[in-house]
């Protein structure tokens, strides 16, 4: 068994009212026992549709895994789904109509005639129990395929998974585990990425390699399938080292690791502090830093300077300077960060200063234009970067935060290396 599709019922899910939670509980539950969710779907509360998904999936995957959509009301139509894609009858099961009138009784409640649906099994299915609700669970194979269907309510499914199938899917998985690790790189976009690394990206190796991008960090996703849990993460070192080779210090950290978490850890290995000077960015770095719990012996303040004004009286930086170089300039961005660095007496500043947009730009200034300084015990350095004028406010934001903290990341490894500037 080893390729799985998860499927979602429930009109609630496909209008968007309700976000789909079980099947990446369960697309996680079934790597960890080596099987694949190859396909996640999600349908309304409709017959024929599913029926014939059902069908499909039995002729393309090695399980079917369903949840939602065994409740008692007249949208609930998992059941008959399922006992349709397998060509046969529902039977009233009059123990299970027990079960769940002993379940109302236990609740001081009267089962009404409605629940007589959930105890109809598909002829040669059987039944999986629901300690924490009324819904039983349907197991039955459609065209030779096993086919779970569970109540939609997550907790109840959850249960129901661990206690009733897990131990069976174990029993009939091939053996083996599926193991994952992501590695966080910053710097070149995603194509780029892909062109480094398009040989580990091939379709069909062990591990599998994919990327995501998010705001400025790629996430190199490696998943290693072996017959043990150490044979996987043997392989995914591997292919770790291999990546790590490629991108040598654009590689931030894995899996948890972010920049702020890493240049917290960085400031704490070589015994110095940060404080910041935001412009554009408008505190997001400092909220990034202080994310992190612990940031308080690292980080020291930080002034988010917007107005012309308030560069001047709360970082000295010189009014005629502003307004000779413009607040989105080179020195502006030095002597917002020398200022921070002093009013604070940090060991480092960093400070950004451009134009997140919509409006704001010109031909010499656009939007997306952003400086970064960083002030050092040995100096200053400062880089000029243009994000593009077409991603979102946010998007520039987040992107120049993150730039801003990588610059301090490179400062600091080169400051632990014991190398100077
Ligand atoms: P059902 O079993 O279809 O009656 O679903 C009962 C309730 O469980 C729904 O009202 C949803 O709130 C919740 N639910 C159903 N499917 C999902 C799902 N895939 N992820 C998260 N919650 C769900
Ligand atoms: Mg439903």
């Amino acid at each position: 068994m080893e390729r799985a599709w998860i499927i979602s019922v429930g009109t609630e899910l496909t209008l968007g009212q309700t976000v789909d939670t079980n099947a990446a509980w369960l697309a996680r539950r079934l790597a960890e026992m080596g099987i694949r969710a190859e396909r996640h779907v999600t349908v309304d509360d409709a017959l024929e549709p599913l029926r014939d998904l059902l069908r499909d999936g039995a002729g393309r995957a090695d399980l079917l895994l369903v949840t939602g959509g065994l409740g008692p009301t007249d949208d609930d139509l998992t059941r008959q789904a399922v006992a349709a894609a397998a060509g046969v009858e529902l039977e009233l099961h009059p123990e299970i109509v027990e079960q769940i009138r002993a379940f109302f009784a236990t609740r001081g409640r009267e089962m009404g005639e409605r629940n007589n649906v959930q105890a109809l099994v598909p002829r040669g299915g059987r039944a999986i129990p629901n300690a924490r609700g009324t819904a039983p669970g349907v197991f039955v194979e459609v065209e030779g395929t096993p086919c779970y269907a569970l109540p939609g309510v997550p907790f109840e499914m959850r249960e129901m998974f661990d206690t009733e199938i897990a131990p069976r899917l174990r029993a009939a998985a091939r053996s083996g585990v599926l193991l994952s690790r992501v590695v966080h790189v910053v710097g070149p976009g995603e194509s780029d990425i892909g062109e480094v690394i398009c040989d580990l990206m091939q379709r069909g190796r062990n591990p599998e390699v994919g990327t995501t991008a998010q705001f400025g960090v790629i996430g190199i996703r490696i998943n290693a399938r072996g017959d043990t849990p150490e044979a996987a993460a043997g392989l995914l070192d591997a292919t770790e080292q291999e990546v790590r080779g490629r991108f040598g210090q654009r590689i931030i950290g894995r899996d948890q690791d972010t920049l702020a978490t890493v240049v917290g850890a960085l400031l704490i290995e070589t015994g110095s502090t940060v404080s910041t000077a935001e412009s554009c960015t408008g505190g997001l770095i400092a909220k990034e830093l202080t994310d992190v719990a612990g940031s308080s012996r690292y980080f020291l303040g930080s002034a988010v300077a917007y107005a012309n004004e308030a560069k001047t009286n709360a970082l000295g930086v010189p009014g005629d300077l502003i307004e000779r170089e413009g607040a989105v300039s080179e020195p502006v961005a030095r002597a917002m960060a020398e200022g921070a660095r002093s009013v604070f007496a940090s060991t480092y500043a960093l400070s950004v200063t451009g134009i997140a947009g919509p409006g704001g730009g010109s031909i010499e200034k656009p939007v997306g234009l952003v400086y970064f300084a960083l002030a050092t015990p040995s100096g200053t350095t400062c880089r000029r970067v243009r994000f593009g004028s077409d991603p979102p406010r946010a998007v520039i934001r987040a992107r120049a935060a993150r730039a801003a903290l990588d610059l301090l990341r490179r400062e600091l490894l080169r400051a632990s290396a014991g190398e100077s500037p």
